[in-house]
């Protein structure tokens, strides 16, 4: 081996096992030309000052370049980008629990109407029901008390006179305000499904 062969191997002394030709060689080349070993030691100093240099790369910056290429990411395909994805998720997320509860408010403020309505006496459930009794009531009445209070249940009633098909469903009933409100939280309820599942 002579000195060149020598400098060219210096680079990988230190990777190669111990028992490899090549080093073996080398380190008998080291012992014998003093101007290999001169050099071989030059060489080992300037790896351990390289090693402990210190090349500290802080967070700041890390997150700096980070930064940088998802922004170039996002500029090409803006529909990644996290914060308008989350943002607007977010934003229908509120909007649909505003609606559930709104939509349960009102399931269970009409189903203490109902319940109401059944534990009361049965006057006044029975006369939106019939319609005919309160009218004549009205026609015979000529009390002011009477009047006043049948002539509340008279316009329901002639509603549902004008549409007879209509009056079950009237939002007078509890029922329909009932319906209603289970129709709005399934909804919302499968929205949320099917928003879960477009972020998936
Ligand atoms: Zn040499």
């Amino acid at each position: 081996m002579n000195c060149k062969e020598a400098q060219e191997l210096f680079g990988l002394l230190r990777d190669l096992p111990e028992q490899h030709p090549q080093r073996l060689m080398l380190e008998q080349h080291l012992l014998g030309c003093e101007s290999c070993a001169g050099e071989y030691q030059q060489w080992e100093e300037c790896l351990d000052m390289l090693q402990y240099i210190p090349i500290e790369v802080t967070e700041e910056q890390a997150e700096a370049v980070n930064r940088r290429v998802m922004d170039r990411i996002y500029a090409e395909s803006p529909w990644l980008a996290p914060d308008v994805k989350r943002g607007v998720t977010r934003r229908i997320r509120r909007r649909l629990v505003f609606w559930a509860a709104s939509f349960l408010a009102i399931f269970v403020i009409s189903f203490g109407f109902l319940l109401m309505d059944r534990f009361t006496p049965d006057q006044e459930s029975a006369e939106p029901m019939t319609g005919i009794l309160p009218t004549a009531v009205v026609v015979a009445g000529s009390e002011s008390d009477t009047y006043e209070e049948f002539s509340i249940t008279l316009t329901s009633v002639s509603r549902g006179i004008v549409e007879p098909f209509a009056v079950p469903m009237s939002p007078a009933y509890p029922q329909y305000w009932m319906y209603l409100s289970m129709g709005g939280m399934l909804l919302a309820l499968f929205s949320w499904k099917g928003l879960r599942r477009t972020k998936r």
